[in-house]
């Protein structure tokens, strides 16, 4: 799933294809993914709007079209969104497409089909999951006198705590397992047993390795893949996700797998207190 490093790379790739342009048709394909309004309004608002900009927030891509008016895109699992050349043939499963203005075309496409598109007024507009958005890593707002008393109050794993984007916006389970190695902090750990210095080593590693990520232009696992259709690099950077029974690479111990807060998490019992 992509996590903020990817939506960051889809953000930088798509920008230079479709800032500019304008949209002339939309056609949606799968009505559903449309959240809010009606896919029928969402298409007809979007006929000769033109795209001032595209900004990140969490794993929300947010394209702006000036006059308050905002598309919202949440890739969920799967979905993707794609710069094509108007003469090739159109992506791999498409559900939505924007024709625009130039030589290329904007695509939604999405394997799963758990992606979510909103067309809102008012960037305010209590889109659920997107007002309630915590502070960023990398951000000034992510700091020990802001986390430590979340993690005081809370008896939960201290992943779920860092999964929660209300409380940390854009991190999921990927950049949750290695930050918490790199902390040397258990995922199961229940958060409001952490020491204060435990939190601050949390919170350099978040930053590390969403920057890391972002550097790598995201982690490919399985499907995601930026505007141009490449996917990240940073797979090969990874300490514990997805190496379940393999080998920690700090100590050479067997690396284990747990689920905790409802995601399978991978970490290794000797480097992580
Ligand atoms: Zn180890």
């Amino acid at each position: 799933m992509p996590e903020l490093p990817e939506v960051e790379q889809v953000k930088k790739t798509l920008a230079p294809h479709v800032v500019g342009k304008t949209i002339k048709v939309v056609d949606v394909r799968l009505p559903r993914l449309i959240q809010y309004p009606s896919a029928e309004i969402f298409a007809q608002r979007l006929v000769d709007q033109k795209i001032e900009s595209i900004e990140r927030k969490g794993k929300y891509l947010r394209l702006n079209f000036g006059q308050n008016l905002y598309l919202l895109v949440h890739l969920r699992m799967t979905g993707a969104l794609l710069a094509v050349n108007k003469a090739e043939e159109e992506p791999a499963y498409a559900k939505i497409k924007f024709e625009l203005t130039g030589d290329e075309d904007l695509w939604f496409t999405d394997i799963r089909t758990f992606g979510t598109l909103y067309l809102i007024d008012n960037e305010d507009k209590s889109i659920e999951g997107y007002a309630s958005l915590g502070p960023e890593p990398l951000s000034n707002e992510l700091t020990i006198d802001y986390l430590e008393p979340i993690c005081k109050k809370k008896s939960a794993a201290i992943k779920g705590v860092i999964l929660d984007q209300k409380v940390i916006a854009g991190l999921g389970n990927i950049y949750a397992d290695e930050a918490l190695f790199l902390a040397g902090i258990l995922p199961q750990r229940p958060a409001n047993l952490l020491s204060k210095e435990e939190i601050v080593k949390l919170i350099k590693a978040i930053n590390h390795v969403i920057a890391q990520g972002i550097k790598n232009h995201g982690t490919t696992f399985r499907n995601y893949q930026d505007a141009d259709g490449n996917k990240g690099d940073n797979v090969k950077y990874l300490f514990v996700y997805g190496r379940k029974g393999e080998k920690c690479k700090v100590c050479g111990q067997e690396l284990c797998g747990l689920k905790v807060a409802g995601r399978s998490s991978t970490y290794c019992a000797k480097c992580q207190r």
